[in-house]
């Protein structure tokens, strides 16, 4: 047993008064190629168990391996978003070690020559601030099988009756992006994690290289985590906790090692160097296996698989293919909707701005789409507690909402009321508007009924309007305006208004 896993947990205002940080962030993304990285086979997600499996790939005497050519056009291209340098040269390496979900008893990874080194990325915080993430490298490997580990309580191997194996998984292309130690994040070190992974996810869609679904895990994060006494510059003993599934779930993650290895140090113990587990239910994260050392998998180079050498053309070609990245896409967007920095902050912390733009793309002005978006629908998500792209209402539907007020045929009451029923499921903008009947009145006689009976209604107030004071008016376009629930068109009923009390 692990004494140092059962110390209290320091309280985290203490923790970084007495501590800095250090973090390292290991990510491995899936690749959205169709076959894996060695083989043929398909590398679809969710099929039945070993029905996606060739001797290649289950590692059979016999079998070569062959480099999936999109998969290496993948990693530069997420080196080059990275701004990473791209070896002119590099090799696969045989990590070497037993696990029953790796049939070969090695991975085909690489150690010592990645194909990307050196470069960063920036991240921008809630706060606006940003932390630049300075890249080690993002190497070429390949995925392991699945194992289910039956029986027990936990899903893990102690405990369990027996496990069940599926190699579907094993040999889908995977690339992992390390960073270099991230220091000097104090306090905000859980939310440079979890911005950081969040920054990355975001540019590997944008890229379209991955599925990037953490819940599938096409994105899994490693967090390596240490602590400093403060003033001390050497880095502490770290630990690396695996596997953590959510974006929340690494910043928990980082948090509570932060809290548990001061716990350890202010004991006066020392920090163990292992793997960790995160539980999603505790929030806490409990010791793995004691970290083994590079010596300890005999890496060598791999002698079934020619070097890869991408000539500089190649990787212009493919820098050509590039997109438009997730930060030049803000900037875009700021400049042509005219936002200063802080609107535009707002409009991402809300998880707004593809709502917006969406809605903007389906014909809508930036201003009206912004504002419905970060101010009504936002308290309407709010209110249902779902994220704002979960409300049962589409971008296009907002947009037609939009045009209708713009044409006259809502008022900004109306539409709230149709925008209401669309969320409520009484289907399309024109659906809801002919089901409740929620069209502007703007037909003279309709209209003119109701503004003699208000005259009517308010003789006295009439009477002033026929006297000159213009200023009345608006006493009785109020009272049109609520006998007709909002429905008359306010510029017209004023008109007619003024033109009975001077007729
Ligand atoms: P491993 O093979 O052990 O996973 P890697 O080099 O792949 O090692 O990843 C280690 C990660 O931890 C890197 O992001 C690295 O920058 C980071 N790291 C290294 N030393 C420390 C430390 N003392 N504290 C926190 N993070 C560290
Ligand atoms: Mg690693
Ligand atoms: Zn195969």
């Amino acid at each position: 047993m692990n004494t140092a896993a059962t110390r209290e947990l320091m309280d985290y205002d203490e923790v970084v008064e007495r501590f800095d940080p250090v973090l390292g962030l290991e990510v491995h993304v899936e690749l959205n190629t169709r076959t894996k990285m060695f083989c043929g086979c398909s590398t679809k997600f969710g099929a039945e168990p070993n029905t996606q499996v060739c001797p290649t790939c289950l590692g059979l005497p016999g079998s070569l391996p062959v480099v999936n050519r999109m998969a290496v056009e993948s990693v530069i291209r997420i080196g080059l978003a990275l701004s990473c340098s791209i070896a002119p040269w590099c090799r696969f390496a045989r990590k070497n070690y037993f696990y029953p979900d790796m049939p070969k008893n090695f991975q085909i990874s690489q150690y010592d020559e990645p194909i990307a080194v050196h470069g960063w990325l920036d991240v921008t915080l809630d706060d606006g601030s940003t932390v630049r993430i300075e890249i080690e490298r993002a190497h070429m490997e390949e995925d392991t099988g699945k194992s289910l580990h039956v029986g027990g309580t936990t899903g893990r191997i102690h405990g369990a009756d027996y496990s069940l194996l599926d190699y579907n998984r094993a040999g889908v292309p995977l690339i992992e992006i390390v960073t270099k130690p991230i220091v000097g994040t104090g306090a905000r070190a859980p939310i440079v994690a979890r911005a950081y992974v969040t920054a990355l996810r975001d540019l590997l869609r944008a890229l379209g290289v991955s599925d990037v679904r953490m819940d599938q895990g096409s994105l899994r994060c490693d967090t390596n985590v240490s602590l400093m006494p403060r003033g001390v510059v050497t880095f502490g003993t770290r630990t690396e906790t695996k596997n953590v599934n959510s974006l929340r779930s690494v910043e928990r993650a980082v948090r509570f090692e932060m809290t548990r290895q001061a716990g350890v140090l202010a004991a006066g113990e020392k920090v163990i160097q292992e793997t960790r587990h995160f539980d999603e239910s505790s929030g806490s994260t409990s010791p793995g296996r004691r970290k083994e050392t590079a010596e300890d998998y005999r890496y060598f180079p791999e002698p079934d698989l020619p070097p890869i050498a991408p000539s500089p053309e190649w990787v212009e070609q493919l820098r050509a293919t590039l997109p438009e990245l997730p930060w030049q896409r803000r900037q875009r967007i700021q400049r042509e909707w005219s936002l200063s920095g802080e609107e535009l902050r707002d409009l991402v912390n809300a998880g707004a701005l593809d709502l917006v733009a969406a809605t903007v793309e389906a014909g809508a002005p930036s201003g009206e789409a912004r504002s419905w978006w970060v101010s009504y629908l936002a308290q309407q998500a709010n209110a249902r507690g779902v994220p704002l792209d979960e409300l049962p209402i589409t971008p296009a539907q907002l947009a037609r909402v939009i045009e209708l007020v713009a044409s006259g045929e809502l008022s900004n009451t109306l539409a709230r009321q149709v925008v209401d029923g669309v969320l409520a499921g009484e289907g399309s903008p024109d659906d809801v508007v002919a089901a409740r009947g929620l069209a502007v009145v703007s037909d003279d006689s309709a209209l003119i009924a109701a503004v003699d009976s208000a005259l009517a209604a308010q003789p006295d107030v009439a009477e002033k309007i026929r006297g000159g004071k213009i200023a009345a008016a608006g006493a009785i376009v109020g009272a049109v305006m609520k006998a007709t629930r909002g429905q008359a068109d306010a510029k017209r009923v004023r008109e007619l208004v003024l033109e009975r009390c001077t007729s």
